[in-house]
């Protein structure tokens, strides 16, 4: 069986690289007919690390970019699209996730050298500072990490530090972050030792300030710990929306309007979470979904691409008309209950 899905997936494959040519020729054509939508990419931009590419790849990426797309800075681009104006040819904004200390040193240089505006979407709780808000942050990241440990094991080793063991079934990430907040900087600190959560190097703020100042660049929040949001309610959620949004105005100056979902995955939109965006001042929000962003596309379930990407699919999905016959949704949402949770349907 899963050598069956392998073959297809190469067939299909080799099928849109052979049509490679014939799709971006025919633009012209079908865009005639298609609406001009905007491209938003995503990209990590590590690219020593985890990506299938080489820096020669990704620059090749950036100068096809910058020589036949229209970069435009995200709330430009935005408003463009917010006031029904026509957007210019294959119009395309970028987004780099999660201001880890390899874009800073590596991946930043590559976009300013291809002269490309950009939007970071940082974590501000898991940038390194002193204070319990920080230790908190690490902490609840695990409601992220399901592929380190199951989500059913961290919160055990999470009550067994607690010492509550009674109540294994019923816990949720809420009921840690409600103990955890009251837990003082120690201990909060040995329970990130027993449950070993993990520790990577972000930006710090003077590293987001100096790129403020010398780079295209504007930001967006990526949540204070970088969970899976389809896991949090009440004070939870709260937190991760209001205070990550205030952290980064008031640490850089700037206005905050655009949320970048960890991990990408549309159902973490629940009909809370859709609400507390309302609520904490959110007019946009991206999800990893492949699409084409139009005037009827839900501000709240917006599609991205990636920039990380082969050279053939990134001038496919970078041609708006193409793009939007492959990938037709997502358009207007609307609730839809699935079990107990409601979630946005796109
Ligand atoms: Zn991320």
């Amino acid at each position: 069986m899963a050598q069956q899905v392998t073959q297809l997936y190469y067939k299909k494959k080799f099928i849109r690289k052979s049509l490679e040519p014939f799709l971006v020729g025919i633009e012209p054509i079908t865009s005639k007919f298609v609406r001009n939508r905007l491209i938003v990419l995503y990209a990590h931009l590590y690219p020593e690390g985890d990506v299938p590419l080489d820096r020669e790849d990704i620059k090749r990426n950036l100068k096809y970019l910058s020589d036949e797309c229209q970069v435009l800075p995200l709330p430009e681009a935005l408003d463009i699209l917010s006031n029904d104006w026509d957007l210019p040819h294959r119009a395309v904004a970028i987004i780099v996730d999660d201001a880890t200390q390899a874009f800073f040193q590596v991946g930043r240089k590559l976009l300013s050298d291809a002269g490309l505006p950009y939007t970071l979407a940082v974590i501000p709780g898991l940038i390194r500072s002193k204070g319990k808000e920080h230790l908190l942050a690490r902490l609840m990241r695990i409601a992220g990490h399901s592929y380190w440990l199951s989500n059913q094991e961290m919160l055990e080793r999470v009550l067994e530090w607690f010492g509550d063991t009674e109540h294994q079934e019923t816990v949720s990430f809420d009921t840690v972050f409600s103990k955890a907040s009251k837990l003082s900087e120690l201990d909060l600190t040995r329970l990130l030792d027993h449950v070993r959560a993990l520790d990577h190097d972000f930006m710090t703020w003077e590293e987001l300030k100096e790129l403020k100042s010398q780079d295209e660049v504007h930001f967006a929040s990526h949540t204070m710990s970088h969970p899976q949001l389809r896991h949090a309610s009440g004070a939870w959620l709260d937190w991760e929306l209001s205070r990550s949004k205030a952290m980064l105005e008031k640490n850089l100056g700037v206005t905050v309007n655009t949320l970048v979902f960890p991990y990408g995955n549309p159902k973490n939109l629940t009909l809370e979470v859709h609400q507390a965006l309302d609520r904490h001042g959110y007019k946009n929000s991206f999800f990893t979904e492949k699409g084409a962003v139009g005037p009827d596309t839900m501000r709240y379930s917006m599609p991205r691409l990636p920039l990380e990407d082969e050279f053939w699919r990134l001038r496919i999905h970078s041609c708006p008309a193409i793009c939007s016959i492959l990938y037709p949704g997502p358009k207007q949402g609307r609730v839809r209950s699935l079990g107990h949770q409601k979630y946005l349907s796109i």
